[in-house]
């Protein structure tokens, strides 16, 4: 039987430069010691505290089908959060909850995207970015940023595209993979090119608590923006909550309107005593969110130290989420080759920056989530292991 092109073609087919990824993951199960620099999950799990608040809330009864849309409690705390960061008036009318900043990627992508329009996302990318256009018939249409530029997107490359008929944008900042946080003046420039285009613009703010270095600027705050912006949030990165699935889109009411639509017929909501918990986990403020975030600052500096006493391996700058983008091209090695090389010889895995797209190609992406110690020396190894090459 034949299946539907959509769902044939989502991953594009082909190398997806993950072959090092699932090599390491063969290398651990085969009981080698492996430092997985990979993915982005914390070191930690999910607080006891809110844990204790998720089953407060089952026992209590919060297991039949909560409200489609989120619940009250939950669609007016992200509302309120999202009104004290952006100033722009929010109410739970604006916001829709999602299992997971996924769900509400791939729900803003259908609620803003006919089949065959063009979807424009920025490269390098979140590696499920090109499947999720695909997923809901449209074409995903990449503009290439630059190492050079810190991966700063330039208006004029998203304006090139997007005068070639375009439905929507999607950025991502704090950025994965490359640690960029978006400057005001290139918000301003991704702005300016979705209202002369009139493009919607998915802003992907999953990285909002890891700043390192700089400011959280999210778009739904500029001029006229809010009409056109969905925010996809999560509580997956902020409140170290990534197995319990619990996100939202903000944007205009008629949107979510329709967005609620969507999840009736997709997902039928989200249980009930995860968002009890994510309610719990929001009204702590921000000194759970820091304390979260924390272990990664801290790497971020150890890193930045064992750096700056060598020229080989060059450091994006790593503004924020919890990544590093090495620049390892002094190696004469691809990211994958040089990935590659480190796995075999140190037992040490990293991303290639091949991995997600063409622009960070001679990079490798390393997820900032091991132990300070474990962390250090490996950092130390892959330096080292970069300086050998090199020579
Ligand atoms: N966007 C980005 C940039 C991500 O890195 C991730 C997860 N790694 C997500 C969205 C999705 O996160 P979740 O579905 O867990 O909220």
């Amino acid at each position: 039987m034949q299946l539907s092109q959509r769902i044939t073609h989502i991953t594009g087919g082909g190398s997806d430069g993950w072959d090092v990824f699932y090599k390491a993951r063969r290398m651990i199960a085969d009981g080698e010691a492996v430092i997985e620099l990979t993915i982005g999950e914390h070191d930690i799990r999910t607080d006891p505290i809110i844990l204790g608040a998720m089953d407060d809330s089952a026992r209590g009864g919060h297991t039949g089908y909560a409200m489609v849309p989120g619940t009250q409690d939950l669609r007016e705390a992200v509302a309120e959060r999202i009104q004290e960061r952006t100033v722009v008036p929010t109410t739970y009318k604006n916001i829709l909850i999602t299992p997971g900043g996924q769900a509400g990627l791939f729900a803003s992508h259908v609620a803003t995207c006919n089949a065959g329009d063009r979807a424009l996302y920025i490269d390098p990318y979140y590696a499920t970015y090109p499947g999720t256009i695909r997923g809901v018939g449209a074409e995903p249409v990449v503009v290439r940023t630059h190492a050079e530029d810190a991966f700063q997107p330039r208006a004029e490359d998203i304006a090139a595209e997007a005068a070639k008929g375009a439905a929507s944008l999607l950025i991502n900042s704090p950025n994965n993979p490359t640690g960029t946080v978006y400057s005001a003046e290139t918000l301003e420039g991704i702005a300016a090119v979705c209202r002369e285009h009139d493009l919607w613009l998915i802003s992907d703010e999953v990285y909002d608590t890891q700043v390192w270095e700089g400011e959280h600027i999210s778009p739904r705050s500029l001029q006229d923006m809010s009409e056109r912006t969905l925010v996809v949030g999560s509580m997956s990165k902020s409140h170290a909550m990534t197995g319990s699935r619990v996100g939202w889109v903000c944007g205009p009411e008629a949107a979510i309107e329709h967005l609620v639509n969507l999840a009736t017929h997709t997902t039928y909501g989200v249980a009930g005593f995860i968002q009890d918990a994510a309610v719990f986990a929001l009204d702590q403020g921000p000194d759970l969110e820091e304390k979260i975030a924390e272990p990664f600052r801290r790497r971020r500096q150890i890193a930045r130290e064992i750096l700056a006493e060598q020229n080989t391996v060059g450091l994006i700058p790593a503004q924020g989420a919890m990544y590093l983008m090495l620049d390892v091209r002094a190696t004469g090695l691809s990211g994958e080759d040089f990935a590659n090389s480190l796995l075999d010889t140190h037992k040490i895995a990293t991303m290639p920056g091949e991995s997600f797209g063409t622009a960070a190609h001679g990079h490798v992406r390393v997820a900032m989530t091991v132990d300070d110690e474990r962390f250090a020396k490996a950092l130390k190894t892959l330096v080292d292991h970069a300086q050998t090459l090199a020579e």
